[in-house]
């Protein structure tokens, strides 16, 4: 692509390694550049924790298979396999040995911890608060 508004440039490979604007392009875009390249950052995520995991399933003494399935209570968010999504449904958060796992939903960032007993799974769904006021409940 080149026209009179933008230039991509090349290196002597033929590999694209950036790209030329003009003012008046650039003016155009420059808001959602700076906002899509995280000048006017979201909040940063953190790398999934997926070392522990790992870990867990590697020591896994559960009588029963890892389970990969992620539902959200909140907005109803699901999926089968949270590890094959791509982009992820539900982001790994945390997991421990003692068989603590929790996700955040990627839909309406809810926390979605599953906690492995040694006979069941229990799931429990936490709406997303923006500000966590301890002992207060949201205002829904
Ligand atoms: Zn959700």
């Amino acid at each position: 692509m080149s026209n009179e508004h933008v230039t991509e440039l090349f290196d002597e490979h033929g590999n694209l390694i950036g790209a030329l604007l003009n003012a008046e392009a650039w003016i155009t875009v420059k808001k959602h550049v700076t906002k899509e390249l995280g000048c006017a950052a979201p909040e940063p995520e953190k790398p999934e924790p997926v070392a522990d995991w790992e870990l867990l399933k590697q020591y896994w003494d559960f009588p029963y298979p890892v389970d990969m399935d992620v539902t959200c209570e909140c907005c109803g968010n699901q999926t089968e396999d949270w590890s094959a999504d791509e982009p992820r449904k539900f982001r790994l958060s945390s997991a421990n040995l003692a068989g603590l796992v929790s996700f955040t939903c990627q839909t309406c960032k809810a926390k979605i911890v599953k906690k492995h007993f040694k006979d069941y799974i229990k799931a429990e769904c936490s709406p997303y608060q923006a500000e966590k006021t301890a002992g207060k409940e949201g205002r829904y």
